[in-house]
Order: C-alpha cells, then structure tokens, then sequence
C-alpha cells in the first residue's frame, strides 16, 4: 500500500529520543524549552508553548482570548473536527464559513458578507480559526483586514502547514494573527509522534497558555497573588489543564526540525509533478494564492464527475483495490452527526458540501518515489476510466 502519508524517521530521530530516555528528566526537563526556541526562532514568533497535541494548543490558544459561554467562534467546514471542538470546549458557540472552492479554505467573501449581517444582529464573532488546508496559507491580509473593522481575533490553525509561508516568511510568525497552531501529528509535515505548538508574539497571551497548559500554576514570583513562602511555593491561578509535551516528543520534534526545509521542499517538489501529470485529468486541484507557498501536507484532487460518469466511491475503491491509500479531507465539519445534533443542517454550506462529494487525497510525503507517483497516476487514469 503507498499510504496518503508517512513520516519519515532516521537513525538520527532515534538517537535524540534514547539520549532523553538515559537522561535525568522525562518531562519538564530542558529539552521542550529548546525545542519551544528552536520553532519560535525558526518562524519568527516572540513565543512558543509546546504541548501534547495542536487539538490541546486550540484550547489553550481560545481560552488565552478569552472566549467563553457568550461568545462565537467561526471556523471552516473543510478542516479536521479539531478546528471547531475548541470552540465547545470553552463553552463558546460555533457556526462556519463556506469555503473557496478553488483554494479549498474559507472564502473571504463569505466572510466578509457574513460579518456584516452578524454586525447588524449583533452576534459577531470573538475569533475566526483561519485553517490553512493542505498547507496553504489563507488570505491572511484580507482576514486581517476583517479583524480590524470587527473586532475579531485570529487564530491561524497552521496544523497542515508548517514550513509553509506567506508573502515570504515562514507561517508562525503571526504577522496577520493573534496566535498560529502547529500539529507534530506523525501524519503532518514533521512529528514529535504526538505534539503541537502555539506560537504568539503577545507576552500577556504566552504567560496566559503557559498557565493552562499545566494546571494553571505558576512558579514565578511575579506572576503570584500573594507572597511566596518559600521555595517550594507555587500558585493555581486558573483552571488549567495538563496538556505539556514531554521532552522524549520534543527530542524527537528536534530531531525532525532540522530536516524541515528538505521535506518542504520534496512535498512541492512532487505536487509539482502530480500538477503536471494530471493536466489533462478530468480533475481540479487546488489553486495557489500568489503570496502562499504550500507546505504541502496533503494532495487532493476534485473529480470532475459529469465528465467522468463513475460515482466517486467506486473511483475511491478502485484506487485502494490498486495498493493506494486513498483518503478524504475533510468530511464537512457540520455534517458531523454531533454538529448536526447541534442544530447543523445538511445544505447550510454548499461549496463545501460540493467540495466533499468530489474530493480525494491523493499519496503525497516525503520519501515518495518517482516510482510511487507513476503507480498513483496510473491506477487513477484506470479509476476514472480514462
Ligand atoms: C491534525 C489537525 C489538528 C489536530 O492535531 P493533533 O496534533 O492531532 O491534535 C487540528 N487541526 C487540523 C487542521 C489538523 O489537520
């Protein structure tokens, strides 16, 4: 099977991982704050909070903002269950916007029209999860601009693009945010096997993650209510969680950094060719905005199915029938059963619902091989009948 994706593990990934193993410290030891400064620098945020997943730093990032039972957070459909479960998790109410069925993220029209209708009922949102599908950055300027007329944060769920960038700097930077998340899911673009980031240049909101991340306590004197009492002293000062990252994952997300560029590089490298080979398939890939460069997590294509005339499952299972490890990104996020218990409604979001009825992922990572790609091609042109 050549599966939709895989990490990539070496000697060297292993090697760091022992030496924590043999080391003095399993978690809370040196090895996260230098992966923390390691990211930070690399992308250019003033801050990083390492934790155990990008699902645990979308809670933390929400409730730094401050969101809670009266507020709303907008999200897009197309993106994992993640990107929206922080909003119910603070206990905040959650609708989305359609996407773009070209670039596949959230459409800064729908957006734009959705604020000024939710401007006049009074129900704006206090922050938009700008996911950037596949690896490719959103329209960051234009959301930015959005934000300042409304009052909005950003939260820039960047779980598929990290090694991306936009309009030149590598995304984390959160030059058009508030904060950005990072996944180091083994199946995104570098793993800590479990592990993700977030990433601020604000100082109130990067002590306010810090907090929550570990139980709401706080060991630093100036941080502290009441004076310290000893050395042993410590202070909870809100309901926090414990969602840190140990430092055998952030030895391992180390490791992987170092190789970042290299895999970036190979993932554009083979979209590349997948764009070229499938030039005359009656498919539609996704549109590259002129200031985003892809970080490539995924590939999908769009059947064209009035031309095609075989329904998209058969397509599917013929091409796992071929040893291709298919998938689909996304299901609609409000088609969830759960979302739909929550008042969702097939038919609310067309472009995306449009979008899941042809969408496929096709096999992208970075120890691909030329070989691997010809066998994709070649089971799909069978698939689809050509
Ligand atoms: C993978 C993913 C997440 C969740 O990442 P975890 O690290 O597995 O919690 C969140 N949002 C998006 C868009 C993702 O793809």
């Amino acid at each position: 099977m050549i599966p939709y994706g895989r990490q990539d593990v070496l000697q060297a990934d292993i090697d760091a991982v022992e030496k924590v193993l043999r080391s003095d410290y399993l978690t809370q030891g040196p090895v996260v704050p230098i992966f923390e400064k390691l990211v930070s620098e690399k992308v250019g945020s003033s801050y990083a909070v390492a934790v155990n997943s990008a699902t645990s730093a979308l809670h933390i990032a929400c409730l730094s903002l401050g969101l809670g039972s009266n507020d709303w957070l907008w999200t897009t459909p197309i993106s994992f269950v993640a990107s929206a479960n922080c909003a119910l998790y603070c206990g905040a109410k959650i609708d989305f916007v359609d996407i773009d069925p070209d670039t596949f993220n959230m459409s800064v029209l729908h957006l734009k029209e959705k604020l000024e209708r939710a401007s006049k009922d009074g129900c704006l949102p206090k922050v938009v999860v700008a996911v950037h599908f596949a690896g490719q950055s959103c329209d960051m300027r234009s959301i930015k601009e959005l934000s300042d007329v409304y009052g909005f944060k950003i939260i820039e769920d960047a779980s598929h693009a990290v090694g991306g960038s936009y309009s030149d700097k590598l995304i984390g930077g959160c030059e058009h945010s508030d904060i950005t998340i990072f996944s180091f899911h083994p199946v995104k673009i570098i793993t800590s096997a479990e592990g993700g980031m977030a990433l601020t240049n604000n100082h109130e909101l990067y002590q306010q993650m810090s907090l929550f991340r570990s139980h709401g306590i706080t060991r630093d004197p100036k941080q502290m209510l009441d004076r310290s009492q000893g050395p042993w002293y410590y202070e909870q000062l809100v309901l926090g969680y414990n969602y840190r990252m140990t430092d055998i994952h952030a030895a391992l997300g180390i490791s992987q950094l170092s190789r970042l560029d290299d895999y970036v590089a190979k993932r554009n490298q083979i979209a590349k060719s997948y764009g070229a080979l499938l030039n005359e398939f009656p498919v539609r890939v996704q549109r590259n905005i002129d200031l985003a460069h892809s970080a490539w997590h995924i590939f999908v294509v769009r059947l064209e199915l009035e031309k095609i005339k075989r329904p998209k499952l058969t397509i599917f299972e013929d091409l796992l029938s071929h040893g291709i490890g298919v998938n689909v990104h996304y299901i609609p996020i409000h088609m969830q059963p759960y979302y739909r218990q929550l008042g969702f409604k097939v038919g609310q979001f067309p472009n995306a619902e449009r979008y899941y009825s042809e969408a496929i992922t096709l096999p992208i990572f970075p120890t691909m091989t030329v070989q691997n790609l010809e066998t994709v091609i070649g089971s799909l042109r069978e698939a689809l009948g050509l």
